[in-house]
Formats: structure tokens, sequence, C-alpha cells
């Protein structure tokens, strides 16, 4: 084995996929399989959220946005290009990441719903996070990678084991490093029939921990959800359900009594800058690859690719600013 990775969320996937498609033999070691990640729980749209340094961020992002719209004219792959708007009850301008997006315009007033006074209208790649997820699984499969699904109780444990080990333990970074400067963000999300919305919304009024939004996925619709910072519990609360699905309806009357098919809640790893460096392991190297806080799906492409190129070409930093 040349490279062991920690995690099978979104992160430790695309990581697996670009070093196995390098021509390394790589094993993913995961506590927890794809579909019960934090990834899976996500809505999921590109975007930069909840996330740092923008810098580096928008580097990592813009291989994202080329490689997830490449991924939107695939079949099978469960990525998409969809359309939509963000909005504000207050006067707010388009974050700056926007600028990578084509076809970003504001919205004229007859496009905002009852109340809210601005907002931008844009496109770019949405996933159906369990599509997409199964679709990352089957490729680092067929890159010739191998998961086992075992815990990591200490890093220390894997030393000797591979030359690279990559650490892509989302929010369990903070205790497996350990690392404090990660902090989960609790998002709880309900999956509805889709009653016949086509465009995705998102409300960018901070209300926290609630944070109102919509991205149809075919048949079903998946209606948040929170910001919940500190908040470690997977468990999803029929209370919060029910509030998100009241404050999707108040703004989509559509919404009413569409019947509920699931409950997701995933923990974003929130950390003031994503971690991606690499420190002597052993004989190896230890390289970090966590803290993507809302925009892990946004970031995973461009954060694994900096780490195959650093790899190949024997470095122990990613390429680019430090
Ligand atoms: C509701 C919600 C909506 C979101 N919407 C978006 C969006 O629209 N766009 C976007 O880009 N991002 C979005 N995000 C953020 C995104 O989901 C995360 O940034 C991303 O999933 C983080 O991926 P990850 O692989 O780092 O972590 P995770 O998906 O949490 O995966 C971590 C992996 O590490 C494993 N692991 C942890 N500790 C150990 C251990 N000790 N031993 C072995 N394995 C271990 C876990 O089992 C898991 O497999 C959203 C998140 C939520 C919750």
């Amino acid at each position: 084995m040349d490279v062991l990775v920690i995690g099978a969320g979104v992160c430790g996937l695309t990581t697996g996929i670009c070093l196995a498609e390098a021509g390394l033999s790589v094993t993913i070691r995961t506590a927890a399989p794809p579909q019960k990640t934090t990834s899976a729980a996500a809505g999921a749209v590109w975007g930069l959220v909840r996330v740092g340094p923008p810098d580096r961020v928008l580097d990592w992002g813009r291989t994202g946005l080329e490689v997830l719209s490449k991924l939107a004219a695939e079949p099978g792959t469960g990525v998409r290009m969809a359309s939509g708007r963000e909005v504000s009850r207050t006067p707010l301008a388009p974050h700056y990441w926007t600028e990578l997006l084509p076809g970003l315009r504001i919205c004229e007033k007859s496009e905002l719903p009852d109340g809210f006074t601005s907002g931008w209208h844009y496109t770019a790649p949405v996933a159906t996070m369990p599509v997409y997820l199964d679709y990352l699984g089957a490729r680092f499969e067929q890159a010739g990678g191998r998961l086992e699904l075992a815990p990591v109780r200490s890093l220390a444990d894997l030393a000797g084991l591979a030359p690279i080990v990559v650490n892509c333990s989302g929010v369990h970074a903070r205790d497996l490093v350990p690392d404090p400067a990660v902090i989960p963000v609790r998002g709880q999300v309900v999956i509805v029939e889709n009653p016949g919305l086509q465009e995705f919304f998102i409300n960018r009024d901070q209300e926290p921990p609630w944070i109102t939004y919509m991205f149809p996925h075919g048949e079903e619709v998946l209606l948040g959800g929170t910001n919940d910072e500190g908040n470690w519990d997977e468990e999803a609360k029929p209370f919060i359900a029910e509030r998100i699905v009241a404050h999707c309806a108040a703004i989509d009357p559509r919404l009413r009594g569409a019947a509920i098919l699931g409950h997701r809640v995933g923990l974003r790893p929130y950390r003031p800058e994503v971690r991606l460096e690499s420190e002597p392991f052993g004989d190896g190297m230890l390289w970090h690859n966590y803290g993507h806080g809302g925009a892990g799906i946004s970031l995973s492409w461009g954060c694994a690719a900096a780490i195959a190129t650093a790899v190949r070409s024997g470095g122990t930093h990613p390429p680019g600013p430090p």
C-alpha cells in the first residue's frame, strides 16, 4: 500500500480517486460508510460558504467548479447544472466567490418572494449526494482503490502502515489530531416529495441557527435547515424538521403538506481555515485535508488535486501560496 486515507466522505473519496488514478495503491479506512457521513446530508450546490482562507479557497473552488461542471455532463454521476436564487430581506451583494460563476445576475424585484429586497440568480453544479457518493465510491474502486470499514483509534497506530497517510476525518479531526480549531456546525435537512420545484432557493438572512433553503433533486426536494454551532447531535429532531418545513412552505406554498420521505443530519467541519498541509510521520508523510466547513463538496477536487500533485512531485506542501 502506497497511501492510507482516513475517511470516506467527499474529501476522502476524491483524495483516494486522485491518488489511485495517478497510479498509487490506495486504501481508505473509514469509521462510517460514505452514505452515513456529513457529506451525505449536503444540499449540495457549488459555493464557498463558511470556509477560509479566501485566496486559497478561491483556487480550490475554481478547480471544483471545473470538475463538477464536467461531471454534470456525464450520466450517472448525480451532478447536474441547476439554476436558482439567493435572496435576503436586507440589501445584500453577491458573495466574493460568485465572480467565478458565469451567468450571475442581480434579481429583478419581480423575481423576489414577498418581503425580500435583494437577491441574485445563477447556475452552478448541484449534486444529489447519495448518488454522487455512490459514483465516487465506484470510481475509486475502478481505479484499484480498497475501502475498509474500521475506525482509527489514534494517528500514531498508523505509522509505518503506508509511506503516505492522508487525514480526511472531517469534524472528527477535532479529537483524532487533536485540533480544537475544528467545530461542528450541525445541519438538519428534510427530504420531501417534489410538488414541482425546478430551481433552488437559499435565504441568506442571518437567523441562527436557522437557514432556509430548498434544493430540488428530481422527484424529491431537500429542505433546510440549520447552522447550529458546537452541536454534536447526529439524531434528527422532529421539532426542528417541522420548523424547517414551515419556513420553506411560508416561502413556497407548494410545499405545504408535501409527503416527508426522510431526514438527514450532518456536522459541517468548520475551521477558520481549511487545513491542507503535510508533516513528517515516522519515515513517511502525514497529510491533513479537513476543515472544509460548508463547502466540502465544492472544494474537495481542488484539495485532492493539490495533494496528488505534491505527492507525485515528491513535495511536502501543496502547490500555490503557503
Ligand atoms: C446540511 C448540510 C448542507 C451542506 N451543503 C453544502 C453545499 O451545498 N455545498 C458544499 O460544498 N458543501 C456543503 N456542506 C458541507 C459539506 O457537506 C462538508 O464540508 C463535507 O461533507 C465535509 O466532507 P469530509 O469528507 O471532510 O467529512 P465527512 O463527510 O464528515 O467525512 C469524514 C469521514 O471521516 C471518517 N472518520 C472520522 N473519524 C474517523 C476515525 N477516527 N477513523 C476512521 N474514520 C474516521 C468518517 O467516518 C467519514 O467517513 C453541507 C453540509 C451540511 C451538513
